[in-house]
């Protein structure tokens, strides 16, 4: 049995039975019966499932969201785009399901087609931090493309992804096609990843992990895209909007209480403006609203759980210098806005990506040491580069090592376009106009005219 959590108050909200791997088996047995009938319908039908499952889930938003806010911790505003995020992503796979096309390539002596196919029975294991989007990131396109799709939820975090496959058959998606198995990931995640009749595994989570599970695939040559962390950098030059700049600092950050991937934990600010960026930035860590999820009010909420908790306090000594915001003392989960000072690149703090509400500030000399301390980093996920000169802008960005920047924004995530990291940070892409293709296999098919 799972045991589910509000991190807001420590109070069990649910208690969920765990998938054992014996339901893994009976699961991918009727997924490999329900993708070979999915697969077989025309796009335009599969197409017009699609975009009901969307309305369906657009006609519970509040609902959704709401339960996220008792699951995760999420304040209210954050649930609200999530749960429209699945429904946005399910509308965008749904055209892709229609445009799905091979390609004709010229050769002598007969035609040559390509036919993208798909792979059949898809595992998706999803991390706790944003429940909702990531896991309908992969399933939304892998169902568009004519798979089937087991997704297990993270431990902490199963209740959404029940509720959407309760959706999903309330729309009328074909009964076993998209399939929930909640469970330790260990046992039920790894029963997906060992099972030979499961095509690929789409993971979100932990580097350490997320390796561990390359190399099982490895053993199978399955299919695998590999979302991980990062400890992004965010670039503040002397020539940049300081004041835009140090506004948009603390969401960058403290967002989902900083347990986001793309967090920009690594503040990078230019030497001649590195004391006027804290004095700036301090009254905007100091203001940040911090408390009950569910108040329309709220900016950051709570962690996701105490052993989280204990591991973003294991990074921050009491007395370690820098800026400090306020957190409610409890219960809950919660840990103060926090900007530490003084660190060298190298330290546990500036290196390691800690997943709570705390970022570094380093100072950097020149565009060549800004870029140097942007990639002293094994990970390679986001990053952001603050400056008036375009022509920096664009240096700066080809230089960095990241799969996803932005310049005088700290957006990185959006459905119709490629997400993904360099390096540890992970491997593949999702989203964007070509989400679909990770889930088919191209197929080439030669005919001859002199036959
Ligand atoms: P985690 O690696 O502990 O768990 C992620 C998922 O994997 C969970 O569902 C878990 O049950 C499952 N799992 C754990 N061990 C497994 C095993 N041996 N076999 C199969 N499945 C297993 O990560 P987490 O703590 O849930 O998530 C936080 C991490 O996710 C952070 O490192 C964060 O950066 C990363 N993340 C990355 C992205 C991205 O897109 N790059 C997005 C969100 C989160």
């Amino acid at each position: 049995m799972l045991k589910v959590l509000n991190p807001a108050t420590e109070e069990v909200v649910a208690t969920v039975p765990a998938a054992t791997p014996d339901d893994v088996d009976k699961a991918v047995v009727r997924a490999v019966a329900a993708q070979r009938a999915w697969a077989a319908t025309a796009p335009a039908d599969r197409a017009r499932a699609l975009r009901r499952f969307a309305a369906t889930v657009d006609g519970h938003l509040e609902e959704l969201a709401r339960l996220e806010v008792r699951e995760a911790g999420h304040t209210l505003g954050n649930a609200r785009w999530e749960a429209g995020n699945v429904r946005d992503l399910l509308d965008y796979a749904a055209g892709g399901a229609e445009r799905l096309n091979g390609t004709q390539i010229p050769v002598p002596g007969g035609l040559n087609v390509t036919i993208l196919e798909p792979l059949g029975v898809v595992g998706v294991i999803a991390p706790w931090n944003f429940p909702m989007p990531i896991a309908a990131w992969a399933t939304a396109p892998a169902l568009a493309a004519g798979n089937a799709v087991l997704l297990k939820p993270a431990e902490t975090t199963p209740l959404t992804a029940l509720r959407l496959a309760e959706l999903a058959l309330e729309s009328g998606l074909p009964e076993d096609l998209f399939q929930v198995l909640p469970g330790e990931g260990a046992v039920t995640g790894n029963a997906l990843v060992e099972h030979p009749d499961v095509a690929k595994i789409v993971f979100t989570g932990s580097t350490r992990v997320g390796k561990q599970i390359m190399a099982k695939c490895a053993e199978r040559v399955k299919r695998v895209t590999l979302e991980l962390g990062g400890k992004s950098p965010n670039i503040v030059f002397a020539d940049a909007d300081l004041e835009a700049a140090v506004a948009a600092t603390p969401m960058s950050f403290l967002d989902n209480a900083g347990q986001d991937c793309c967090a920009r934990t690594r503040i990078l600010v230019q030497r001649s403006v590195y004391d006027r960026f804290l004095a700036l930035l301090a009254p905007a860590i100091e203001a940040i609203v911090v408390g009950d999820p569910s108040d329309e009010r709220t900016q950051m909420g709570p962690l996701i759980s105490r052993s989280q908790l204990e591991r973003v306090r294991s990074y921050v000594a009491d007395d370690a210098p820098g800026i400090r915001g306020t957190a409610p003392a409890g219960p809950g989960f919660y840990f103060p806005p926090t900007v530490l000072t003084g660190l060298e690149a190298d330290a546990p703090a500036a290196a390691e990506e800690i997943f709570g509400p705390v970022a570094v500030v380093l100072p950097f000399e020149d565009e060549q040491d800004a870029i140097r301390l942007a990639n002293a980093t094994a990970y390679g996920l986001s990053g952001s580069i603050w400056t008036r000169d375009v022509g920096r802008a664009l240096r700066v960005s080809q230089a960095v090592r990241a799969g996803n920047l932005s310049v005088n924004s700290h957006s990185s995530v959006r459905y119709w376009t490629p997400f993904g990291g360099y390096a540890q940070s992970g491997l593949g892409r999702e989203l964007g106009p070509d989400a679909l293709t990770a889930f088919t296999e191209t197929k080439n098919v030669f005919l001859s005219t002199e036959a």
